[in-house]
């Protein structure tokens, strides 16, 4: 079946095209305005004094992880639902992921449980705003500043998301976005390290940069380093999707309430929102249905019509990786593995129209109509 309505699409206009074939033709691919200008973009966007754009969300959380010191032997407190990213990050440094269950309405990380798993090992909170939804960040920065925990905000899917007023990415040590073409803004690969620490965010530039420092010759090198550098194509095109990132968000908030008002009033189906305190920047839509069974016959009958579907997000401690490593086995994090069972991302992004809308949402009624009289 030809894919009639996809889950994602990047919104792309004669602007970005613009902007990337003005760079193709200068010449200067790596390292240039670009750059210097999509980092600029997000100090002032955030107003934070340090952004260090990367060539991915998981380069930053991981460049985040290093620059903090967190070495092999420490631990760090973060979430199982989530993209395996932002547990993968601290696996790279030997770092041991501890997780704590999600809150069962938000999915996000539920602060109260993070006490009970700190140890004298313990160095950080990595934090997820799951879907753009964000997570209690008062509640965790509490507990973390009680025990001297850093906090690392992964914001990847929370690019205009605020909590308490605050925006997401400001709330921590750390914030990490994240580019890639589903996100709310997209550089192709992308990503971008925001903090208030001069020392974190020097250490970055160079780490990005194979251990350059500022200053010293092109092949002196005085950290150990990557090739985490985003191409000057990449920044270009980042350049032009901040300077639209309002009239972004505003569509995507659009797209939302326009599900929520198709959606609702279905008994089967329970519609995302955001906790009080948090004002969300939609990412992605992500239904929820009562039992695992609702879910499978919503997201089969969707597939045949060529609608794209994801279960998001698979339980991070139950992927083979985590689960060989660490001995985890159905049942460790119940609330998390519930969200896995029942959760269904249906197209969202910010160019969708209100048909294809209408048709996802027809679909799904359908499909219920059906399974109610299977059942
Ligand atoms: C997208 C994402 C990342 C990583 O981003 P990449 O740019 O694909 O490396 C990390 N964490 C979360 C929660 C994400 O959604």
């Amino acid at each position: 079946m030809a894919t009639l309505v996809p889950l994602a699409r990047p919104s792309l206009t004669a602007l970005e095209e613009s902007a990337v074939l003005t760079v193709l033709r200068s010449g200067r691919l790596s390292m240039g305005e670009q750059l210097t200008q999509f980092e600029h973009s997000f100090r002032t966007y955030l107003g934070l004094p340090q952004a260090v754009a990367v060539s991915s969300g998981t380069a930053g959380l991981h460049l985040v992880v290093r620059g903090l010191g967190l070495a092999p032997g420490d631990e760090v407190i973060t979430t199982p639902f989530s993209f395996i990213a932002s547990a993968s990050c601290l696996l790279f440094e030997g770092v041991k992921p501890v997780f704590v269950d999600a809150e069962p309405q938000t999915g996000n990380i539920d602060p109260r449980l993070i006490p009970a798993a700190i140890t004298p090992r313990t160095k950080a909170v990595l934090a997820v705003h799951v879907f753009g939804c964000p997570a209690d960040m008062a509640a965790v920065r509490k507990v973390a500043d009680k025990h001297h925990l850093f906090v690392i905000e992964d914001a990847c899917e929370a690019l205009g998301a605020a909590a308490c007023g605050q925006a997401a990415g400001t709330l921590g040590d750390a914030g990490v976005f994240a580019f890639y073409p589903n996100k709310q803004i997209t550089t192709g690969e992308g990503g971008m390290i925001v903090t208030r620490r001069t020392e974190l965010a020097d250490f970055c530039r160079a780490a990005r940069n194979q251990g350059r420092t500022p200053g010293c010759a092109w092949l002196e090198h005085h950290i150990l380093g990557y090739n985490y550098r985003l191409d000057e194509l990449s920044a270009a095109l980042g350049c032009v999707q901040m300077s639209r990132l309002p009239d972004i968000l505003a569509k995507r908030a659009e797209a939302a309430a326009r599900y929520e008002s198709l959606l609702a009033g279905t008994p089967e189906v329970s519609l995302p929102g955001a906790a009080p305190y948090a004002q969300p920047s939609w990412f992605v839509y992500v239904l929820r249905f009562g039992s695992r069974y609702w879910r499978d016959t919503v997201g089969a009958a969707l597939t045949r019509q060529g609608i794209e579907c994801k279960p998001y997000f698979p339980s991070i401690h139950l992927q083979p990786l985590f689960a060989q490593r660490f001995g985890y086995t159905p049942g460790a994090y119940p609330r998390s593995e519930r969200l896995s069972d029942t959760s269904l991302a249906v197209p969202f992004f910010t160019d969708i129209t209100a048909a294809e809308q209408e048709l996802v949402a027809q679909a799904i009624s359908t499909a219920i109509k059906e399974g109610r009289g299977a059942a």
